[in-house]
């Protein structure tokens, strides 16, 4: 068992929306291997270089991890370049967090609270644009659900509203909601009632977007609430539902509307800063048991 699942960070002052983990595996199989054989460094020296490894946020985000890098959702994993068992991998486990400012204290504080020796932790700041960061978080909802699941359509509309109002106890609410509908007379927010959950319009219009963008790749057409949608049939629903007159989108072009929805839901055009907290802990750990075999 290693450390960092003893002590998971605690990310409880940040909404959902705006923290999204990411775990990789390396294998140091393949890393040995690469500074003593290819590049020609004594095992003593390649141990040292190793320890200092700090991977890219490409390398620990990938959807598609590159070597040395692997992902497996299996118990006992083998490396899919050199075949090495588990004990030769390490997790890398890295959370990002998007600055804002209503959550900028409580992320110094839990970076001040990390263990500093040894660089067991890294912190790496970058800029994004905010459409960027829609899109991971679209990636996010479409690894973390299963689209041919028919919670699908709920588990979706509740993340979405989760980034919208991250404050509410969604969990709470979705415990009895069993459908979602496009309210008649709400011009805001939602409202409960018993299994059901409306919707004000735009709320709704915008979750058929959402669920449209994270299926589209999958199925023909989107699935949604709605059924499944070709873009033609989606932005119909949007231009009844009143949603591009509202946001002032008045082009006809249909790829130029889903532009500037994208943008419209993404948060605008600006940029937004992205915090990665990178867990080096079973890492530097792992490194350390194999260099002592390795070495022996
Ligand atoms: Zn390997």
């Amino acid at each position: 068992m290693s450390n960092t699942k003893k002590n998971p960070l605690d990310l409880s002052a940040f909404p959902a929306a705006s923290v999204i983990e990411y775990s990789t595996l390396v294998c140091l199989a393949c890393t040995f291997e690469i500074f003593t054989t290819q590049l020609g460094l004594a095992p003593r020296t390649a141990y040292s270089e190793i320890k200092k490894y700090s991977p890219t946020v490409a390398e620990l985000t990938a959807p598609k991890a590159l070597p040395p890098f692997f992902d497996s959702e299996e118990k006992h994993p083998h490396c899919p370049y050199c075949k090495a068992a588990k004990r030769w991998h390490a997790r890398f486990d890295t959370t990002r967090i998007e600055g804002e400012k209503a959550t900028d204290a409580a992320r110094r504080k839990l970076v001040k609270a990390l263990p500093q020796k040894d660089g067991q932790f890294q912190i790496i700041a970058t800029n994004s644009q905010k459409r960027a960061t829609f899109f991971d978080w679209l990636a996010t909802l479409d690894h973390n659900l299963e689209l041919d699941d028919d919670d699908w359509l709920l588990e979706s509309t509740r993340a979405w509203l989760a980034r919208c109002e991250p404050k509410t106890d969604w969990a709470g609410v979705f415990q009895s909601v069993r459908a979602v509908r496009r309210s008649q007379r709400l011009t805001e927010a939602w409202e409960q009632e018993g299994r059901r959950l409306f919707l004000a319009p735009h709320l709704y219009s915008e979750i058929l977007v959402v669920q449209y963008l994270v299926s589209r790749s999958h199925v023909h057409g989107g699935r949604t609430l709605e059924g499944r949608l070709t873009l033609q049939e989606l932005l119909r629903r949007l231009r009844y539902g009143g949603y591009l007159e509202k946001q002032g989108i008045s082009t006809s072009d249909q790829f130029e509307i889903l532009e500037q929805v994208i943008e419209k839901l993404s948060g605008g055009a600006g940029k937004v800063k992205l915090y990665y907290i990178v867990d080096r802990r079973d890492f530097l750990e792992k490194v350390k048991s194999v260099y002592a075999s390795f070495a022996a």
